[in-house]
């Protein structure tokens, strides 16, 4: 099955192009007769939202297991997800492991209509306890290639990212170590100084997990580690753009200093997409959720109920514009991540969204399958 896509906005290297593009199983290809024709008006396509951080959605977490990553996987595409990073926070090993299997299990026979998942993100147990944020402390360990190997077994292939405090001994070893196994290193829920997270960064850590949280304080002669990445133009910032984690004021000097850098996320957990609040579980652990908040009864945030397409949709608020806001969501974590694809262009992935003026999603496209429409 092949569709036109007629009249469209395209999201391509060169901005919003007006346009007409193909949809394919195997991608996107130049406009041609098609079995299916459809004009939309000038509505935006773009490539599908990545979220590179997301522990879970729809009543489950990653962590439990099971079918946990299907059901993430099968609900996301409704908020225009065409991909994720099932990201697994800290928890004893073997939980860790099974979570582990259990995400390659669903990698070895993924569901078609489904966002796709390209790897997991390890969220742990490699952290500074003086920045657990929500994180169990009884699960934090030393960065170790021991611990790491018991976790992900054979399936290190399966491994995209790991999130970890590289301030702790060993620490920096261990990131070049996994830097050159491919894996994206981002350092997360640190103490480092400004001068120790340029150390890091220049051991080839090119990434900074949810910007600001969890993250060394800021003092005007010592500016912790956040401002040190701000600083660094090779890293990529995660941003949680929920309203909740980071001032909208905070936000704003973030996109100032580096709107070309910022990889919007929502380390959602399994609340989210649920319309639910009151009582849930992160990692182990009780959470409430409560105004669009989840915390732990020590007041801690825990993770977010937000979806993708909100986050996009907040950082045009933020006053980036509709190209912008999708390329923090849509484009930048592929190409930041080894992912494919990241335009709309012939021989990219056919997973694509079309969205209105207001990055509200129309319709989303797996392998030019719609597999969900508004
Ligand atoms: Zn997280």
């Amino acid at each position: 099955m092949t569709t036109l896509i007629k009249n469209a906005r395209l999201f391509t290297r060169k901005g919003l192009v007006p346009g007409d593009v193909c949809l394919t199983p195997q991608g996107l290809a130049a406009p041609a007769a098609a079995d299916a024709t459809i004009d939309v008006a000038g509505a935006i396509l773009a490539p599908g939202l990545v979220d590179v951080h997301i522990h879970g959605s729809f009543d489950v977490d990653c962590l439990d297991g099971g079918d946990s990553v299907a059901t993430m996987a099968a609900g996301l595409p409704r908020f225009g997800v065409t991909g994720f990073l099932p990201s697994l926070a800290a928890a004893p090993l073997p939980t860790m492991t099974a979570a582990m299997v259990a995400a390659c299990e669903y990698m070895s026979a993924p569901n078609p209509m489904a966002a796709k998942v390209y790897g997991v993100h390890l969220e742990g147990p490699f952290f500074n306890p003086a920045r657990a944020g929500a994180q169990p402390h009884e699960a934090l360990r030393l960065p170790n290639l021991a611990d790491y190997q018991a976790i992900v077994g054979e399936h290190e292939k399966h491994v995209k990212k790991i999130s970890l405090s590289c301030e702790l001994p060993g620490g920096i070893d261990f990131a070049r170590e996994l830097a050159a196994r491919g894996v994206a290193v981002s350092l997360a829920h640190t103490e480092a100084t400004a001068e120790q997270a340029h150390e890091i960064f220049g051991a080839g850590v090119r990434h900074f997990t949810h910007c600001f949280n969890a993250a060394g304080a800021m003092f005007n002669r010592a500016p912790g580690p956040a401002i040190a990445a701000l600083n660094d133009a090779r890293i990529t910032l995660e941003m949680i753009c929920d309203n909740v984690h980071l001032h909208r004021d905070l936000m704003k000097v973030m996109l100032c200093c580096a709107a070309d850098r910022i990889v919007g996320i929502t380390d959602a957990m399994m609340a989210a997409g649920t319309g639910r609040e009151g009582e849930f579980m992160l990692a182990g652990q009780k959470v409430y959720v409560k105004d669009g908040a989840a915390r732990l009864d020590s007041e801690s945030l825990a993770g977010s109920v937000a979806t993708l397409d909100f986050v996009t949709q907040n950082l045009m608020k933020l006053g980036l514009s509709q190209y912008d806001a999708l390329a923090c969501t849509a484009s930048r974590p592929r190409t930041t991540h080894g992912l494919p694809g990241g335009f709309v262009e012939p021989g990219a992935p056919a997973d694509v969204v079309l969205f209105d003026d207001d990055l509200r999603v129309l319709a989303t496209y797996i392998d030019g399958r719609e597999v969900y429409k508004s």
